[in-house]
């Protein structure tokens, strides 16, 4: 079972479709579920309407999902419970340390409050123990990974001091609650799996397998992105259809050329033929459509 978790800051862009429909692909050719979670656990990010905005626009390309969209704003209880449970389990300590504190010490976390807050400190975060070893796992497109998230920082903040609960933990709350088999999402996330594996280790949990696609670049080589002002996907044709057809390509899974065909011919084509052998890898580059993006 897979899903999608866009973060409500904006409309989607090319990258945020090319994450929709690679995550879609992987599920469905594999006879899956796939599921859609509204990332909005940080409300000061989040942007009045941009949910309705992106379900909207992964209705309009064909991308229908299975069950109730999941909103993270309503899922405060269960990571309350989560949270708890690596409490009693010794794997979190309180933290009286600031992002100051931590940044004067070289960017890593030097264990400050691992043994007991220090006298008259008081506690602001909670954090999670993390090992000294390495948390290793296959990604099914980057390969063997090695995530030392000892000496990337440390141990790490599972309740922020401004209140929510930490992104890493929510994630992996939520995917279990959902079912999540497999999370493919874009490459830029990567880098944030080490901690969401030992999350799940912490909690008893066999984590998901991990599929981390080509992150989305223009052509001067800087992530698309809302907040790069990358343009929001076109909701009607043709536009729809060439978009699509440029994620597809990204994808590895188009058909040589855009023709008539729909969004929906064109996914079901792209499912038919889906081989995740023929996603482009690392510096590949590939054809785009207007706006000139490339893969990195
Ligand atoms: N909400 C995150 C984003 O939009 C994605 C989280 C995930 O796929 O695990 O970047």
């Amino acid at each position: 079972m897979g899903r999608f978790a866009p973060s409500p800051t904006g409309p989607l862009h090319l990258g945020s479709l090319v994450a929709a429909v690679g995550s879609y692909l992987f599920a469905r050719a594999a006879g899956g579920r796939w599921h859609v979670r509204v990332d909005d656990l940080d409300p000061p990010r989040v942007v009045a309407g941009a949910a309705d905005t992106q379900l909207a626009a992964l209705e309009a390309y064909g991308l229908h999902w299975d069950g109730e969209v999941v909103y993270q704003s309503e899922r405060t209880e269960a990571y309350r419970a989560a949270l708890e449970g690596l409490a009693a389990a010794g794997h979190t300590f309180p933290c009286a340390c600031s992002r100051s504190d931590v940044a004067a010490a070289g960017g890593r976390y030097p264990g400050t409050c691992r043994n007991g807050l220090l006298p008259g400190r008081t506690a602001r975060s909670v954090r999670l123990r993390v090992p000294v070893e390495p948390v290793c796992f296959t990604d099914l497109l980057c390969g063997p990974q090695g995530h030392d998230l000892d000496t990337e920082g440390g141990d790490f903040v599972v309740l922020r001091a401004d209140g929510p609960v930490a992104y890493p933990l929510a994630v992996v709350v939520d995917d279990r609650a959902i079912g999540v088999t497999q999370v493919v999402r874009g490459g830029d996330l990567l880098a944030a799996t080490g901690r969401q594996v030992w999350l799940y280790r912490c909690l008893g949990l066999e984590p998901p397998t991990y599929g981390h696609l080509p992150v989305v670049a223009t052509a001067a080589g800087a992530k698309l992105s809302k907040g790069s002002g990358a343009a929001p996907i076109p909701l009607t044709s043709p536009g729809r259809e060439q978009t699509l057809h440029a994620a597809l390509t990204l994808l590895g899974a188009a058909e040589p050329a855009v023709g008539a065909a729909t969004a929906a011919e064109q996914l079901a084509a792209a499912l038919a033929r889906f081989d995740p052998g023929r996603i482009p890898t690392s510096g590949a580059r590939v054809p785009t459509p207007p706006g000139a993006a490339t893969v990195e």
